[in-house]
């Protein structure tokens, strides 16, 4: 056995990340404009420590040229003074050996080499901070360490400052610049938005509108529907709105091809019929103004061929107005069970080659149109009766459960190939086997019956094996009996 069930579609989501990109870079371009100025902050720091160093330590080497390297005794004095001189036992080692910082260095100092030194963190305090001038004095090289612990002390103050300052402009950035990053891209989304909305109304768009739409896209019209946006890179929100728009395309070809289809095979169907009245009436025009058989014959296939074209067209209209939505709908509540049965005893009364059995124990309570309802039960139950050999048995049953009515027709037929079992609802389908034993069937039935089902919120079931039978299965959303809402 082979079953077949229609459901519906949900919509795509649309997704954000450019927001979080933009964020980040403009966070890394503050990180790094704060870096460079803590840069320069210590580089203008240590400059103007070392030109203050370097004025004292040249009047300290002056002292040196004048009365020697002090003693022991003098050095103590001089570190209270904030500075120590002492001989080197090794050549002086540093850098700026050419380095002029404006100090006035006495003739016979030498080469004079620099260094800082330094003892202290970021959050701790400053331990120690020396200048050290080493120079070469004329073959008995000495060195002058000047305690900077002071001005250090200051500016290690003004970095926390400086730093704190830029955390907080950081922080409050992030805030601001997320903020500001999505208020320029609002527009982005909506228009994305816009897209997928657009996309599921186009289902329900005629040609001329849907043409008229594809028309205002540029390079994409009617006879190029089939071409399609490309997005590189890997920017969500961008590549979500090329998606929308190409989901949009999908549909509104979709929409159009199917259109197109109708179309040519409604053209197809009536052509049939056209020429067959054409051919009895040259058959009239020949030979029967003379022999009355001939005239009868001509006068009967005319007048089945007209009948036949004025039910196609009747079907053709309804599945036009169907699409537009322009179908009359009357909603009220519906005992199925009630239809089941009038439905049963009008196909009694018209086919007396088949029986009929109904199994509907209860009333079972939906929601919607009596004529349509009426007219898909038909459409199912004229199907079983044609499909199936004189004297067989078509059931129809209600029933319900899990929140849902069900009434089915069972036929004791032919069947429907499993190939065709997901065709069958399809407008002009028709299966080989009906095609070729000439049912008289437009293939517009199942089509108008499944639309009538879509309307009232409900689908088909469909189980059939060839040469055993058919069971379509009508499943409408169940309500309370009138009766029993009246009585709360
Ligand atoms: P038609 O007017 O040809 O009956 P429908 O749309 O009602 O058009 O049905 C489409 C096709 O599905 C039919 O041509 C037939 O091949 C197949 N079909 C529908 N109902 C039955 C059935 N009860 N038993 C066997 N085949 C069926």
């Amino acid at each position: 056995m082979a079953a077949q069930t229609t459901t519906p579609q949900e919509p795509a989501a649309v997704q954000s990340s450019i927001s979080m990109r933009l964020n980040a870079r403009l966070f890394l371009r503050m990180l790094g404009i704060f870096l460079g100025i803590d840069l320069l902050v210590c580089l203008l720091s240590l400059g103007c420590m070392a030109v203050w160093a370097e004025s004292r330590a040249a009047g300290i080497a002056q002292l040196v040229t004048d009365r020697g390297i002090p003693t022991e005794e003098a050095a103590v004095w001089a570190q209270t003074g904030g500075y120590e001189v002492y001989a080197l036992e090794r050549e002086p080692q540093g850098w700026g050996g050419t380095v002029n910082l404006g100090a006035k260095w006495p003739e016979d100092a030498g080469t004079s080499l620099r260094s800082f030194q330094f003892d202290m963190s970021l959050l701790g305090p400053v331990h120690e901070a020396r200048y050290i001038v080493e120079l070469s004095g004329g073959g008995a090289p000495y060195a002058i360490a000047l305690d900077i612990s002071g001005p250090a002390s200051i500016w290690l103050f003004a970095l926390r400052i400086l730093l704190l300052c830029e955390l907080a402009a950081l922080i409050i950035g992030i805030f601001q610049n997320a903020g500001l990053v999505k208020k320029s891209l609002r527009p982005l989304q909506d228009l994305a938005t816009a897209a997928s909305k657009l996309s599921s109304a186009a289902h329900d768009m005629s040609p001329e509108e849907l043409r008229r739409l594809t028309g205002a896209l540029d390079q994409i019209n009617a006879t190029h529907l089939d071409a399609r946006i490309q997005v590189s890179g890997s920017q969500r929100e961008v590549q979500s709105l090329a998606a929308a728009i190409n989901a949009m395309l999908d549909r509104i070809n979709e929409a159009y091809s199917s259109q197109m289809r109708f179309v040519s095979d409604a053209s197809h169907e009536l052509r049939t019929p056209i020429a067959v009245i054409q051919g009895y009436a040259n058959l009239l025009d020949r030979w029967g103004k003379d022999d009355p058989d001939t005239r009868q014959e001509a006068i009967d296939a005319i007048r089945a061929e007209a009948d036949s074209m004025k039910a196609l067209i009747e079907q053709l209209l309804f599945l036009a107005r169907g699409d537009n939505d322009a179908v009359h709908f009357e909603e009220k509540p519906l005992n199925l069970s009630a239809l089941a049965t009038e439905v049963v005893r009008e196909s009694d009364m018209i086919d007396d080659v088949h029986t009929f059995e109904l199994t509907a124990p209860e009333p079972v309570w939906v929601s919607g149109d009596e004529g349509l309802l009426k007219q898909c039960l038909r459409i199912l139950t004229d199907n079983s009766l044609k499909y199936s050999p004189d004297g067989g048995k078509v059931t129809l049953t209600v029933a319900s459960g899990g929140g849902n009515a069900r009434i089915s027709v069972q036929d004791e037929g032919q069947g429907i190939p499993e190939e065709s079992l997901s065709h069958v609802f399809e407008r002009f389908y028709r299966t080989d086997e009906s095609r070729t034993r000439q049912t008289g069937g437009t293939g517009l039935g199942l089509a108008i019956a499944k639309w009538i089902a879509e309307r009232h919120k409900g689908h088909f079931e469909l189980l059939s094996r060839v040469g055993l039978g058919t069971r379509f299965t009508l499943v409408l959303p169940l309500i309370p009996s009138p009766k029993e809402e009246n009585a709360e």
